[in-house]
């Protein structure tokens, strides 16, 4: 047999793969029935499924501890009636995407980019999802049609540098409708960069196939924005997955959400963080503080603890393994560092600046 003819085998069979990985996973709210859940566990799983879709590929089952009622992977994905309790305070819309939407499947809130929603579907709906309001209601996935007025809108705001993609899991639409979206970006010149918000490699990494890969690559750089939240996520799979993309030229980043019993305790952070960045060659991107989804009150740390988290792990790993502590302020306000500052304060060209050991130090400006 020719190479010619094996390639298409061997594609054949990596898109078995993932299918028969999202075929064995939970679908729907029903398949709540087959997991090993106590009778009143899955009565209440079941209510809470009402407020968020449910959907969870195998890989990322069977990472659940059963055993463990608090299980950081489990409290990602499986609906828990704490949901249902809307607090005072938070948004349908916690960041403003809609009021920033000039057409429907786009939000432009800075200038030199937008957001774009291929899909409002995805491989695994996480229970702490911020736009899972906009999924519930909208919930449509791919079509060319409903994707015109956005392509046109960026054909026509030659200020946009940067697509991102997002949604919805961009990543679980198939490659022909990708490598479709892909070209027709890169078909807008003033367009330099494709950037892919995603949680597939996480959830269902066996889907980062050399197809998938071939569907993005073309004239624009592409940065993929993955989305760990736990050192656990980083099985074997997943690094493959990262390999593979990395290997094809993709920059590769990572955006964790910071969740209370999830990924709240500064050894946690300190590995996935690590891990991430030696392992996987991922760049810890973003760490965010929760943001006011509805229901997602149980997960929030304040922000003090969330200042306290990133202090101590700033003087446990290096530059490269810290993400950034962010907000993502309601209202368009965007995305703003909330690290606390170690600048004490200043007496003429003077500076009294705090180091990593907690002591202060005066440090003189000299300038030309
Ligand atoms: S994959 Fe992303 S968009 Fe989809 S539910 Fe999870 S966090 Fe939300």
């Amino acid at each position: 047999m020719t190479a010619d003819l094996e390639q298409p085998a061997a594609a054949r069979n990596a898109d078995a793969a993932w299918q028969d990985d999202v075929r064995a996973g939970a679908r729907h709210v029903r398949d709540l029935a087959a997991l090993p859940l106590s009778p009143a566990e899955r009565a209440a799983a079941q209510d809470a499924a009402a407020a968020h879709k449910v959907r969870v590929p195998k890989p990322y089952l069977e990472l659940i501890d059963w055993d463990d009622p608090n299980d950081p992977i489990r409290a990602q994905v499986i609906p828990s009636p704490q949901e249902l309790v809307a607090t005072e305070g938070e948004l349908e819309d916690p960041i403003g995407d809609h009021a920033f939407s000039p057409v429907p499947r786009l939000t432009h809130r800075h200038a030199d980019r937008v957001l774009l929603f291929p899909t409002y579907q995805c491989a695994v709906y996480c229970r702490f999802c911020f736009r899972k309001e906009s999924l519930t209601a909208i919930g449509r996935g791919y079509t060319r049609e409903a994707l015109e007025p956005a392509l046109a809108y960026i054909a026509g705001h030659e200020e946009i540098r940067e697509v991102i993609l997002t949604g919805g899991d961009p990543l679980s639409l198939p490659d022909k409708a990708l490598a479709e979206i892909r070209a027709r970006i890169e078909a807008i010149p003033h367009v330099r960069l494709l950037r892919i918000h995603t949680r597939v490699p996480v959830a269902l990494p066996s889907r980062i196939t050399p197809g998938l890969v071939a569907a993005l690559q073309g004239r624009l750089m592409v940065t993929v924005v993955t989305h760990f939240n736990h050192p656990r996520e980083l099985t074997a799979e997943a690094e493959a997955a990262c390999r593979t993309m990395r290997q094809s030229g993709f920059v590769l980043l990572n955006q964790s959400v910071l969740l209370k019993g999830v990924n709240d305790r500064v050894e946690v952070l300190e590995e996935l963080c690590r891990e991430l960045m030696y392992r996987l060659g991922v760049k810890p991107y973003y760490l965010h503080h929760g943001d006011l989804a509805r229901g997602m009150a149980h997960r929030r740390t304040t922000i003090a603890e969330g200042q306290v988290l990133v202090a101590e792990l700033r003087a446990r790993v290096s530059g490269v393994c810290n993400p950034t502590y962010v907000i993502d302020l309601p209202d368009g306000g965007g995305k703003v560092p909330l690290g606390s500052s170690h600048v004490e304060g200043q007496d003429g060209d003077t500076w009294r600046i705090r180091g990593q050991d907690g002591k202060t130090r005066e440090y003189k400006e000299v300038v030309g």
